[in-house]
């Protein structure tokens, strides 16, 4: 026996290291053996007793299901195989019922285990069609010998006993391996299953190591630059004070330009790290938003105003109250503010708040006409370090990290940020926050 599944589907099983699927391929080729067998002792069977139309019907089943093993041999797949040995044992059925006028206990039976091995190999969907088409003729026959009326093709041809015995013994082999091969199969289901969970919960502890690791390791690196840079910007403010060589001013004020923009990038990357592993102390208290934003853009509006760009606030006319960290606001205001002022040529910069139409959140709208995010961009917009022209390409000064500390300190405020913009046409940033409800 062994050696005829090494034939037929050694190579099959060794193709698909799935063990579930390695058990299905082993269900199906078992039946198909067993099933030849059987057939092999029927056909002794009608031969002694002289059964010609169950014998011509026996040789074209057995035929059908040895071509099925070169089948799984040779093309290497289960489907078709259990679709042909369902649709065989359901013509089977139904020249019984049809031409012999015989529905007996194992025709029901043969039916219960083409649909079970139905829904078994292929599928809920494949099950509800095959109980139809198993249904139906059976129906059909019930309903037509009501009405008098029968085909009865060939001679009644009785079963024997020992055909009955051995389809009996088949069928409830095939019933009991059903049973047996699902209830393995979902045993095997559930160990993979808590393998699978257990693996992830591995990997996720990896990842948050790492990540802890990480946000360590930039927090102290952050730390032990700041303070250095901090030493050399006051001592270079006491050289500022202190000389009166017009050069040396010169030399200072502009190393104290690249020292504040070195210190304010690793301001961003600290306050990054801290926000990712969520040690932020946020300190809330009642915000209002008009009068943050007025003390907030007035260098932006400086800014704007030396690219000789239109500036707007239009505030709503009544004071907007939000729960929000005070410093976290202003940065996020700077945050997107700043870039559309920074990404914008020509054109106008405005900033608007007003409040959604559910009275629920207030919202802070800055649009520009600048140079628009591209579609390709726009959702990687708030991840860290992401910046539309990277390399040589780039134009802009910039971390790439203001955005993605501005989502998200808006979203630890119970807000959120959307944005929508045109390439070459302008962006508009939306920032929504809860309205703090009692002071309105
Ligand atoms: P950066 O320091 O580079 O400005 P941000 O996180 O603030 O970092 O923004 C990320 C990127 O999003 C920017 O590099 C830019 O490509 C794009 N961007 C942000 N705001 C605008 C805007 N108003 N107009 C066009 N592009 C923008």
């Amino acid at each position: 026996m062994n050696f005829l599944r090494e034939y037929f589907i050694g190579d099959y099983l060794r193709q698909n290291p799935d063990v579930l699927k390695q058990a299905s391929i082993r269900l199906v080729y078992n039946i198909i053996i067993v099933s030849l067998f059987s057939l092999v002792i029927f056909f002794s069977i009608y031969v002694i007793k002289g059964f010609h139309y169950q014998l011509i019907k026996n040789v074209v089943i057995m035929f059908l299901f040895a071509s099925l093993l070169f089948y799984m041999k040779y093309r290497q797949s289960t489907a078709l195989v259990c679709h042909l040995m369902i649709l065989i044992s359901w013509m089977n059925n139904n020249i019984n019922i049809y031409l012999f006028d015989e529905y007996n206990f194992f025709i029901a039976l043969l039916t219960v285990c083409d649909i079970i091995f139905a829904f078994h190999t292929l599928g809920s969907r494949w099950g509800l069609i095959y109980s139809g088409l198993h249904f139906f003729p059976v129906f059909g026959h019930f309903l037509l010998k009501s009405h008098g009326y029968q085909l009865n093709a060939g001679p009644l041809q009785e079963m024997v006993y020992s055909e009955g015995v051995i389809t009996l013994v088949l069928i409830f082999f095939i019933i009991i391996y059903l049973v047996y091969h699902y209830h393995k199969a979902y045993e095997l289901a559930q160990q993979t299953l808590a393998q699978s969970v257990a693996d992830l919960e591995k990997e996720r502890d990896i990842a948050e190591q790492m990540t802890r690791l990480k946000t360590n390791f930039l927090s102290n690196m952050s730390h032990e630059i700041r303070t250095p840079i901090n030493g050399i910007l006051g001592i270079s403010q006491v050289i500022e004070m202190e000389t009166t060589d017009d050069a040396i001013r010169k030399y200072i004020s502009l190393q104290q330009v690249s020292g504040r923009r070195l210190l304010n990038t690793i301001t961003s990357i600290l306050e990054l790290s801290r926000l990712e592993a969520e040690q932020n102390d946020l300190s809330l208290k009642i915000v209002e938003i008009n009068g943050l934003i007025r003390n907030e853009i007035g260098p932006l509006e400086t800014l704007a105003k030396n690219k000789h760009l239109d500036f707007y606030f239009s505030s709503h006319p009544e004071p907007l109250f939000c729960l929000a960290d005070e410093n976290m606001m202003k940065q996020v205001v700077n945050n997107i503010v700043g870039n559309a002022v920074k990404y914008t040529d020509k054109g106008r910069v405005s900033i608007a708040t007003y409040i959604t139409d559910d009275l629920e959140q207030l919202v802070v709208e800055v649009s520009d006409t600048g140079l628009g995010i591209s579609e390709e961009f726009l959702p990687r917009i708030f991840n860290p370090f992401e910046q539309e022209s990277t390399g040589r390409s780039r134009t802009y000064e910039g971390t790439g990290l203001g955005l993605s500390i501005s989502k998200k300190y808006i979203e630890l405020l119970g807000g959120e940020i959307r944005v929508n913009s045109m390439k070459s046409v302008g962006s508009t940033f939306r920032i929504l926050l809860p309205i703090h409800k009692q002071l309105l």
